[in-house]
């Protein structure tokens, strides 16, 4: 389903709201199976015409979100893993020893302490650089040695913004993949295909499942050659699928997909452009904020909205930020992010000691609630 029958393309709205208009020509259902098995029939002259064996490596649940994804990224094909970083360390495990990829500074957490800790004793040489300013990614690229540069926009939890379109520029003159973990901003609001990159990666737990109850990931790539071949395989060596009931469910989410994140994104600004205005806030960090050091790289690169993350650094340090949060109400004090529900966190604290996140930082992830009450929320925990 991309074409109606003049031939008129389907604007992407319109295909995750059908999930690409599915049906079951024999029982005229129009809301796809889950496929549980985990073992497929071979074929009596001992073929395995249908191209699947077994559940570590493929599931025909999988087919309609996959494909799905890959429509919203304009892709060429997509894989689903158990989480999001399932799929973002298949990438790095896809790579060689002695490798050297160029990751950012400030990224998410816990993918940056894996690509620092296993993925160096893995072999990666890996370099740590300032992704919002192309003049030090270029000076960290290795011609001819870097395989890979990580991008992540905007990226956890200062939500700089990457201009991707240069950054894959400087990576592809040297022979080096770009993925962008598009997380945050989702097909809805940047597509990294369209700007260079190579492949993309979501943590689909967040925005594209979108109601906080899935684990999961996806990479999408531009050209299925035979680095995504590997990938693939890591897939199916490692185990690291995703299950079906979790595809099924994630095929559901990603139909509201369009209107959660517009929705999202118009509540974030207003809440954005409320705090900036806050005597007890010291600054807001969001893509949309004209104040925003990479608001003119969002402007151009992100379409339609800035995203429903935020933070917001607290006057009178870590106790203010934490006592902040400590009374919210209709917030949820809790990790993670975009799910219908508004969640807030103090970053520092989930990070730990080694983290560059300023320790007066609260996470925002601005849900589908009407944006009068998180500001009223907001407003009475301030007021302390
Ligand atoms: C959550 C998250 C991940 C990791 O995804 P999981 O599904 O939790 O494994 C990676 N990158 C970003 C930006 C995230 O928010």
């Amino acid at each position: 389903m991309r074409h109606d029958s003049t031939g008129r393309t389907f604007a992407r709205e319109s295909i995750a709201a059908q999930a690409l208009g599915w049906v079951d020509e024999e029982t005229r259902a129009i809301v796809a199976p889950i496929h549980p098995s985990t073992t497929f029939l071979r074929d009596p002259d001992n073929q395995y015409r249908s191209g699947r064996v077994y559940g570590r490596s493929d599931n025909p649940t999988f087919d309609q979100a996959e494909a799905l994804v890959s429509a919203l990224e304009g892709g060429t094909s997509s894989m689903l893993f158990a989480s999001g970083m399932a799929a973002a360390t298949a990438v790095f495990l896809s790579l060689a020893p002695g490798d050297h990829v160029v990751v950012p500074e400030v990224m998410y957490w816990s993918l940056r302490s894996w690509i620092c800790g296993p993925g160096a004793r893995f072999g990666l040489r890996v370099t740590l650089v300032d992704m919002a300013n192309p003049e030090k990614v270029a000076a960290a690229i290795e011609p001819g040695k870097t395989r890979l540069v990580w991008v992540e926009t905007p990226s956890n939890p200062l939500w700089g913004v990457t201009d991707i379109g240069e950054v894959s520029r400087l990576a592809r003159a040297a022979g080096a993949l770009v993925c962008v973990d598009s997380t945050s901003a989702t097909p809805v609001l940047t597509r990294p295909l369209e700007w260079g990159a190579d492949l993309v990666m979501h943590s689909a737990t967040k925005y594209l499942n979108g109601h906080s109850d899935v684990l999961a990931g996806t990479l999408t790539a531009a050209e299925a050659g035979d680095f995504w071949e590997r990938v693939r395989a890591t897939r199916s060596q490692v185990g690291s699928i995703a299950g079906p009931f979790e595809a099924w469910l994630l095929v559901r989410g990603m139909r509201t997909l369009f209107l959660r994140v517009r929705a999202a994104s118009q509540s974030a600004l207003a809440i954005a452009e409320h705090l900036e205005r806050h005597p007890r806030v010291l600054s807001v960090l969001y893509p949309g904020l004209s104040s925003f050091p990479t608001h003119a790289v969002a402007a151009r690169q992100m379409d339609g909205g800035f995203g429903g993350m935020l933070s917001v650094r607290i006057r009178g340090g870590e106790a203010a930020a934490v006592a902040v949060a400590s009374r919210v109400s209709l917030w949820k004090r809790a990790t993670s992010l975009g799910g219908v529900e508004s969640l807030i966190e103090h970053r520092a604290s989930v990070e730990g000691p080694d983290s560059p996140v300023p320790k007066d930082l609260l996470r925002l992830s601005v849900g589908i609630e009407a944006a009068a009450d998180l500001i009223a929320d907001l407003d009475q925990a301030l007021a302390r």
